[in-house]
């Protein structure tokens, strides 16, 4: 009988080895799925501004009375930059996003919020002015303080603003304001744009994940931002939460940990 019961001791166990290396070999299938997926997704994006740049280059090129003509020239030369403005956007969000995969820590330093917001607020002036919005700013007390990474910070908010200005139509308006939450602070980007279906939210910080939209072209981003934003507030610690409403419009909430030694609550 004990030897009847090593026996089917034995064989549980090997069914259980078994499992796992099924298991496995679906995990490894998985990600080898999400590598093509990867690839294709660069390449298809990497490919289009590239394609653009030889042809216009090579028009440049061929066409002398064009390269005479100050207008038309100033135009094709403004095409090639867009199109490597693209390509080098692309290749930065994945390089980000790659380091913040890798778990390598975030850089700290004592970063003063107030100056953080108000230098990327600042730094949009002429887009908000270029699509006539509202921009309402109520920026957090002058003291307050937080150990972050100041370049990571600053590319969250510029994200998550640069997002609120694409996706609202003109005449719109973007609040940023802050609250204070015990030994938080919420940070709250909100929107008047066409807003995101609920269908979407569990999917808005994967990355490539865009939402189809007749309106804007995939040209217009690479489907990173918010997968860049939400790795960094992260690293920090913190969360990113979303309400959004189709035609209502959308608020991002970053919500950040404070170092109560820097800060008397
Ligand atoms: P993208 O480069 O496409 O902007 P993001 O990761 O920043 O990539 O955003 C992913 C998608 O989420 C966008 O394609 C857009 O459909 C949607 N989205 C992000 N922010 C907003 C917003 N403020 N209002 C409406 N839709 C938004």
């Amino acid at each position: 009988a004990s030897l009847e019961a090593k026996v089917r001791e034995r064989s549980a166990q090997l069914e259980e080895r078994n499992r796992l290396l099924e298991e496995q070999n679906q995990q490894i299938e998985q990600l080898s799925l999400l590598k093509d997926q990867l690839i294709s997704t660069v390449s298809h994006d990497l490919r289009n501004p590239i394609g653009s740049i030889l042809g216009v280059s090579r028009l440049l090129l061929s066409l002398e009375d064009l390269r005479k003509d100050p207008e038309q020239m100033t135009g094709l030369v403004q095409q090639i930059h867009r199109s490597a403005e693209r390509m080098f956007k692309l290749v930065n969000d994945l390089l980000d996003l790659s380091r913040i995969e890798q778990g390598m820590p975030p850089q700290r330093e004592v970063v003063n919020l107030r100056e953080l917001l108000s230098q990327q607020v600042e730094s949009f002036q002429p887009n908000f002015q270029a699509k006539s919005l509202q921009i309402i700013f109520e920026p957090p007390a002058a003291n307050l303080t937080l150990t972050a990474d100041a370049t990571g910070l600053s590319q969250v908010f510029s994200n998550l603003i640069s997002n609120a200005i694409k996706y609202t139509p003109q005449q719109g308006s973007i609040t940023v304001s802050t609250q204070m939450q015990e030994n938080r602070v919420a940070i709250q980007i909100a929107d008047t744009g066409i807003g995101i279906p609920s269908e979407s939210l569990p999917l808005l910080f994967t990355k490539f994940f865009r939402v189809d939209n007749p309106n804007h072209r995939a040209e217009d981003g690479t489907g990173l931002g918010l997968a860049i934003v939400k790795g960094i507030v992260e690293q920090h610690q913190g969360q990113i939460q979303v309400e959004s409403e189709v035609g209502k419009g959308s608020v991002f909430r970053v919500v950040l940990p404070l170092d109560p030694t820097l800060n008397s609550f």
